[in-house]
This record gives C-alpha cells, sequence and structure tokens, in this order.
C-alpha cells in the first residue's frame, strides 16, 4: 500500500510475491502525480495553470484532449475548467461554504471547455480560467500502474485507487452502500474497472440540503441528486470520468455517453432510489443489521 494523490492505493498480485513490478507501478502513479497534481505548484498541470498557455508533455495535451472530448459529449457537465468553482465552494481545501452570489458569478466567467485549445503538446487557455483532473486524474493513473504490471508479464492483478479498482483477471469488487455500513452489491468483473463517485466524504449541509463535491459548470452550483453513482468500463480513465459526468448529468442525459464508451452505470439516488442501465449486472447485498430497507435500499428500476 501506498498514500499517493490523496488516498490510499494497493496493489494486489496473487501468487506474486512483492516485487519490481509492483514497485515500478507505484512510482509510476508517483510520476503521474507529480505531472497532474493541481495540489503540487510544481506539477506541470501547476505550470500551465499558471501561466495560461504552456508547451507541455504530449501525454498531458492528451489527457487534456480527451477530458474535452468528455466536455463535448455531455454537453459540458463534464468540464476540467471547474477548478476555481471547486475551490470556491471549498472542496478543495474541505472548508465548504455556500459562496455569496458575486464571487459565484466571478467564478464562472472562467469556467468552460471552450476556453481551452490544445494544439500538439501546445495548450491554450483564455484568462483566468484553470484546470484540475480531481475527476479523471486517478483513472488515468490507474490505467498506466495497470500497464506497467502487464508489461512486467502479470496477468492477475488488482489495483484500488482509495475504492475505485482496476483489474486483470476475473475479480468480485464490493459497492460501497453510500448510506449505511456494508456494501449496497457486488459486481464480478474482467479486465475492467469499477469506480463510484459519492457525495459521503466531500460533502456539507446547508439549510437542509446535502451539497456534494460534484459541481455542474453550467450552473456553478454542486450536485445535490445522488449518493453515488458506480460505473463498470473496460479501462479506468473512461470508468472515473464518466462516475463523474453521470453524476452531474444524471441518469437520462448520461445514458447514450456511458452505452457508447461500452460501459454500465448505477445511480444511487438521494432518496434512496436505484437506477441502473440495462446491462448493469450485479449482486445486491441484503441490508445489514444497520440497513433499513425502507429507505436506504431503494429498487432497482431498468
Ligand atoms: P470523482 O470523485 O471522480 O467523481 O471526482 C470528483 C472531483 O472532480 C471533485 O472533487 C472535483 O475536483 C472534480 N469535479 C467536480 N465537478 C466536476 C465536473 N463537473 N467535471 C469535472 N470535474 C469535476
Ligand atoms: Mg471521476
Amino acid at each position: 500500500m501506498r498514500w499517493l494523490m490523496g488516498t490510499f492505493w494497493e496493489i494486489e498480485t496473487p501468487g506474486i510475491p512483492a516485487s519490481d513490478a509492483v514497485s515500478a507501478a507505484f512510482a509510476e502513479i508517483r510520476r503521474l502525480d507529480d505531472l497532474l497534481s493541481h495540489y503540487k505548484p510544481e506539477s506541470e498541470l501547476s505550470r500551465l495553470n499558471a501561466h495560461g498557455q504552456a508547451v507541455v508533455p504530449q501525454e498531458l495535451a492528451d489527457l487534456i484532449g480527451r477530458c474535452l472530448a468528455y466536455s463535448a459529449e455531455s454537453q459540458g457537465a463534464f468540464d476540467i475548467t471547474v477548478a476555481p468553482l471547486v475551490e470556491l465552494w471549498g472542496f478543495k481545501d474541505m472548508a465548504p461554504r455556500v459562496p455569496s452570489p458575486s464571487d459565484l458569478a466571478l467564478a464562472r466567467q472562467t469556467v468552460g471547455w471552450q476556453r481551452v485549445s490544445v494544439s500538439g503538446n501546445g495548450v491554450r487557455m483564455a484568462p483566468g480560467t484553470r484546470l484540475e483532473f480531481g475527476a479523471i486524474g486517478k483513472g488515468y493513473a490507474l490505467d498506466r500502474a495497470m500497464a506497467v504490471l502487464t508489461r512486467a508479464g502479470i496477468a492477475r492483478a488488482r489495483i484500488d485507487a482509495g475504492g475505485q479498482q482496476l483489474v486483470r483477471g476475473t475479480w468480485t469488487i464490493g459497492i460501497l452502500h453510500p448510506r449505511c455500513d456494508g456494501l449496497l452489491g457486488s459486481v464480478t468483473v474482467t479486465n475492467q474497472s469499477v469506480a463510484t463517485s459519492g457525495d459521503t466524504e466531500r460533502f456539507f449541509i446547508h439549510d437542509g440540503i446535502r451539497y456534494n463535491h460534484h459541481i455542474d459548470p453550467r450552473t456553478g452550483w454542486p450536485s445535490t441528486d445522488f449518493a453515488s453513482v458506480t460505473i463498470v468500463a473496460p479501462d479506468a480513465e473512461a470508468a472515473d470520468a464518466l462516475g463523474t459526468l453521470s453524476t452531474v448529468a444524471g441518469p437520462e442525459a448520461a445514458r447514450p455517453i456511458v452505452a457508447a464508451h461500452h460501459a454500465e452505470a448505477l445511480w444511487y439516488g438521494a432518496d434512496g432510489r436505484v437506477r441502473t442501465t440495462p446491462g448493469f449486472r450485479w449482486q445486491p447485498e441484503s441490508p445489514g443489521p444497520k440497513g433499513d430497507p425502507g429507505t436506504t435500499r431503494g429498487q432497482q428500476v431498468d
């Protein structure tokens, strides 16, 4: 286990003792944190954010390009220019608060994926715009770390980035219940990633409404409708991005996008209602002693 990108990472390679490959995979995650972090002032991303335009490593330009594609697909529900809003609502420094209308209006002027352009490895942003990979960086790093293990000939592995998982081989992965102890259910997956975007860690309650760290860049306001969204996707980058996207966009708008990426999704509503895409195969858990089947489990509606 290692603490990286603000979370615990765990690599499991059954039958193979902790090896150079596992160390190399952790080193790869650390390298990506140094590239992509918006917490580290010396990262390539922070350099880009400070200057508004820069020639960056191709890998970074490519990732930004794929983020812009998710923005276009979701009509702006997924948008890495959301950074100033995440800060304003206090979700970056974990001191959440409702901002003043004037601060909100000011921040919103700098938000919008059309304010970013990528050409080769050059990135240019309109004044004041800043990027962050909170919604996709761990997923990308999971894919790169698994590639290190695969290149080393490891055929069966599980990498866990604070709950988001990517597996080689077949594994059963638990989905934590967003409202009570224990599991909501589990999924059995092969060579896939399982990511959950949730409201259980970064949230605050104001006037009886639970706001979480997913912000709709089009309104400037945090999302309130879903306690968690779980995605099963062929790769971790897609699982991560689609989890965030599907939380902000909601089931109706997200379904075709999830399908286009050969992924499946489960929404656990703030009202306890469970909705899934038609192909989401899972084993729901029986409610534990703390569970209240009437309000916390909901029902599955395809
Ligand atoms: P995740 O846990 O993968 O859903 O990512 C949540 C994080 O993504 C938040 O803490 C923000 O840093 C960032 N974020 C919030 N809203 C959005 C959005 N609409 N599009 C892209 N990133 C977002
Ligand atoms: Mg995400």
